[in-house]
């Protein structure tokens, strides 16, 4: 079969960087070269409904879920696979990092699970086996397209305490908990059933999904979740549902529940334990954060001038944080920031919650929560709040697969991250932190190009140059290349089209291709696929001043010059990364010709470059 091609298509002369799987796609379909989803596009859905108890003292979690599971595609399904993820824990589960022998454990322990009514046993055998974290099972009858199933679980595991694998108990009465109940794992067009194992690195791939959640807590715990608490008055204290209301309506930070509260008990309603009933409407996860005395400032941010949407924003940490006191007001200048000017997008969903586990610095993302370190300093603080919140484009409204191709949801909020620290925090040199990062690393063995699937690495450092680093730097050349009206064009383009839905790489490329409406295909290649790393060098200079650079590398960057003349003066020249568009090889840049050169200097701060001994010439 022919594959008919737009003429912008960006693989029309690379036909063998695509899959077999994409191709597939496109004969199916499902996906098309113009980065549009294809007329037979599809994706599955569940519906979620969770009863768990929070048994602090034991850092124990039970619960109960019922699920209904809608067969969307094209397939009859024989088997499905449900992600056990705190099988992470297990005596001999596979982990990129060692635990404390301590949250060793015999992984999730089911007491029942049943589909269509009936038992499924949890041993290996004819009807079901275990490949890491997944558990796939034989369904008794096979799910036809357009039908659905249930599927009914009661489970319970130990709430990991000292090796926390992104969620856990951060000491006593606090609680994040993600990636917790028993989930059925996505099945899509390009890989069927999704099987990659859950071995702590890659994060989300999920579908979206709704979720009815009731969760019970001990006497005195808080609760912030994802999605919309259903019944606040039964919970909270007057003073508390009357700063709420406030909140929605206020540009103000207001201290919702702080430690005078606490101290003479008008947080909660009672003293007993409580129950808090949350629903989330298609979302691609759900997760809480309890704790005892946690503060909580929120306000409320406009997001969308068209509608007047606003959302409340959250910092929620223990009184002894050293930097979360400012948290709402660096997650109010976060999504503000998204919202109107990086990626310029209105925020989502209802709410963000910033949730402070007291530790040192990192983060990790969950639907309309983050767990976030606690670190020292203001900048590093706001970073990571902007950081995590920013997640909430890549992956959770953009439903990427972060467990293949990572460096699409973090490389964007890397990227996003950088546009923020350098308009409110221009000293931090972010790019230059890059640039370094990559000029030690670039090049190397283990230094991958993107479209080598994240869940090919096993080493965390590995994995951060891939996912992070290459894909911020190559985004920020993007920008270079289309010019910043463009890109952001066709970044609003991309998400405007892929949003509820489960974009791979080849769509975003042909999303950007076609809104640009020029060949990025040069660009894209080197970047994306490689081979290539950073290395620029100075050849020679001309009589007339013309100077050759060379890229040794192979990575097309913008070129920055920097030549001192006889008489003492000095021309710095900057020369955008299309100068490597006709020729990827070697660049011819005019310095002043009317003087005579002293000596020059190739490259920047900002720019990568493993070899800079190149990069000087002395006349
Ligand atoms: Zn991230």
């Amino acid at each position: 079969m022919v594959l008919s091609l737009p003429i912008t298509s960006l693989f029309a002369q690379n036909r063998q960087l695509i899959p077999i799987e994409v191709q597939n796609a496109y004969k199916n379909e499902t996906r098309s070269m113009t980065g549009q989803p294809g007329p037979k596009y599809w994706e599955n859905h569940a519906n979620y409904k969770i009863k768990a108890s929070l048994l602090a003292d034991e850092s124990r979690l039970k619960g109960s879920e019922s699920v209904t599971y809608f067969n969307n595609s094209p397939d009859t399904l024989k088997t499905i696979v449900i992600r056990l993820y705190q099988d992470i824990y297990k005596k001999g589960g596979t982990r990129a990092s060692d635990i404390s022998p301590k949250d060793v454990t015999t992984g999730v322990h089911i007491f029942s699970l049943k589909i269509d009514g009936k038992d499924v046993k949890m041993t290996t055998g004819q009807m079901s086996y275990f490949f890491g974290i997944n558990h796939v099972v034989k369904l008794p009858k096979p799910l036809v397209p357009g039908d659905s199933l249930t599927m009914d679980a009661s489970w319970e595991f130990h709430i990991p305490d000292i090796s926390h694998n992104r969620m856990g108990e951060f000491g006593k009465g606090r609680f994040l908990i993600a990636y917790w109940y028993p989930q059925i794992a996505v099945f899509d067009d390009i890989s069927g059933w999704d099987m990659v194992n859950f071995n702590g690195i890659t994060e989300f791939y999920n579908d979206f999904n709704n979720y009815d959640v009731t969760l019970t807590t001990p006497a005195g715990y808080a609760v912030w979740t994802t999605g919309h608490l259903n019944n606040p008055k039964k919970i909270y204290a007057k003073p508390v549902l009357k700063r709420l209301k406030e909140v929605a309506k206020s540009d103000n930070i207001i201290s919702v529940i702080n430690q005078k509260d606490w101290n003479e008990n008008k947080v909660l309603k009672t003293n007993r334990p409580n129950t808090w009933k949350y629903s989330a409407r298609y979302v691609s996860d759900f997760s809480f954060a309890a704790a005892l005395k946690y503060n909580w400032d929120a306000s409320s941010v406009l997001v969308d001038t068209a509608t007047g949407r606003r959302v409340r924003v959250d910092a929620i940490y223990p009184d002894s944080s050293r930097s979360f006191q400012n948290g709402a007001r660096y997650a109010r200048m976060s999504i503000k920031f998204m919202s109107f000017q990086m990626p310029g997008y209105p925020y989502p969903f209802e709410h963000m919650t910033s949730f402070s586990n007291g530790t040192l610095g990192g983060g990790m993302e969950t639907p309309m929560m983050a767990n976030d370190g606690d670190p020292t300093d203001t900048v590093n603080a706001a970073g990571l709040i902007f950081h995590e919140i920013s997640h909430s484009y890549f992956p959770f409204f953009m439903g990427t697969n972060e467990q293949k191709y990572a460096w699409m949801d973090e490389g964007w909020a890397t990227y996003f991250s950088g546009v923020f620290e350098d308009h409110f925090f221009p000293g931090n040199h972010y790019a230059q932190r890059f640039a370094g990062i990559f000029s030690r690393t670039s090049g190397h063995q283990f230094e991958l190009p993107p479209i080598i699937l994240s869940n090919s690495f096993d080493n965390w450092r590995h994995y951060s140059i891939q996912a992070y680093t290459r894909p911020y730097l190559a985004y920020k050349y993007l920008e270079n290349v289309m010019g910043e009206k463009a890109f952001k064009h066709a970044l609003l383009s991309y998400i405007k089209i892929w949003n509820g839905k489960h974009p791979i790489p080849f769509d975003f490329f042909n999303v950007f291709q076609n809104d640009y409406g020029k060949d990025i295909m040069w660009f894209i290649k080197p970047w994306f696929f490689g081979p290539g790393y950073a290395d620029q060098a100075l050849v020679k200079v001309t009589q007339s001043n013309q100077i050759i650079v060379s890229n040794v590398g192979g990575l097309p960057m913008p070129v920055h010059l920097k030549v001192e003349f006889t008489d003492g003066s000095v021309q710095n020249i900057v020369e955008p990364v299309s100068i490597w568009e006709n020729n990827m090889n070697r660049a011819m840049v005019q310095a002043d010709k009317n003087k005579k050169i002293k000596s020059i200097t190739l490259g920047d701060a900002t720019i990568p470059d493993v070899d800079k001994s190149n990069n000087h010439m002395k006349m």
